[in-house]
């Protein structure tokens, strides 16, 4: 069944500086339960604003949100806190999301205690010494300062922090990409051991298709705001249909070291000034008239959707 089970926004704005930019552009999806939904794009492309609307730090200016059939994106804050606890985040960079005055008890406690109010000392202790022995951090270690873990403790203690407050839904916004190569590959591990024991749902923000290609059950790829297809994992590594996800695959070696780089003309168009029609069409090698001027919509397309007019008049 369906878990988030309407996303829909329209207008998610972002403000760099003063300047306001459109960042969402009338995106429709859901999260099923313990699935992981990939949303994949280069940076600027509205993935981590998408994120910040479905947690509900950030409001969309039309659509919904609903939890569990519920919806969320208009409550109150106080009729919302039932629904932050169920919906947490992991954020890219360990060193800024801890504050480096808070022991790991510390960083803890505070939200246990704040969506537990009167929960006993005791069970405080437990639960925490529970959660970090999961994520890997020795609960020896609860009375130490962020800046005594290295990145990728810092990350399990992030990760930890999450957990404690018995989540269903993490949105974890590119959650390895500020890690050492080396220990990249253990986090994602944690990731995906504590999402099989805890039956939990992931939206999984990444800038590399690469990097989620074994954790995802279903890959969004989004450009400027826009997605552009969402298919089965396996679909869509296997049988791309939009250019645009054509073209991040092809940057990837295969197995053998051979490439097939497809490479895209121009760059990435400032958000502050959207392109008509369709927003790749500027760089994609496919684009004809109907790209310039109308912009395509999502459509169903094999395991999921996608918004190109070409595929769409089966010439793609
Ligand atoms: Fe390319 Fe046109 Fe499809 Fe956009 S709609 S991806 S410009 S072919
Ligand atoms: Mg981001």
């Amino acid at each position: 069944g369906g878990f988030l089970e309407k996303l829909s926004l329209k207008g998610g704005k972002l403000s760099l500086h003063s300047t306001v930019v459109q960042a969402v552009n009338g995106i429709s999806l859901d999260i099923l339960e313990g699935e992981t939904l990939s949303v994949v794009g280069e940076s600027g492309c509205g993935k981590s604003t998408l994120a910040r609307c479905v947690i509900g730090i950030h409001t969309p200016d039309s659509g919904e949100v609903r939890f569990r059939g519920n919806r969320i994106d208009n409550l109150t804050p106080k009729a919302m806190m039932p629904y932050r606890a169920k919906m947490q985040m992991v954020f890219q960079d360990p060193y800024s999301s801890l504050n480096p005055r808070l022991t790991v008890q510390k960083t803890l406690e505070e939200p246990l205690r704040f969506h537990n109010p009167g929960i006993k000392n005791g069970e405080v202790k437990d639960r925490i010494a529970e959660v970090m022995e999961q994520v890997g951090v020795d609960p020896m270690w609860a009375q130490r300062y962020p800046h005594e873990f290295s990145g990728g403790q810092r990350q399990r203690v992030s990760i930890a922090r999450a957990l404690v407050v018995d989540p269903a839904f993490i949105v974890a916004d590119e959650p390895i990409s500020a890690l050492d190569v080396s220990v990249q590959a253990q986090i994602l591990n944690l990731l995906m051991e504590t999402q099989e024991k805890r039956g939990l749902s992931y939206m999984f923000i990444s800038h590399d298709l690469s990097v989620v290609r074994h954790i995802s059950s279903r890959v969004a790829v989004m450009y400027l705001g826009s997605l552009c297809e969402l298919a089965d994992a396996e679909t869509l590594y296997a049988e791309p249909r939009h250019p645009y996800t054509k073209a991040l695959l092809s940057a990837i070696p295969k197995l053998n070291g051979e490439k097939s780089h497809i490479s895209l003309k121009g760059e990435v168009p400032s958000p502050i000034n959207l392109p008509t029609g369709c927003v790749f069409h500027g760089r994609c090698p496919h684009a004809d008239t109907r790209c310039v001027q109308e912009i395509p919509e999502a459509k169903p397309c094999g395991t999921g959707l996608v918004a190109c007019h070409r595929v769409e008049e089966g010439v793609l």
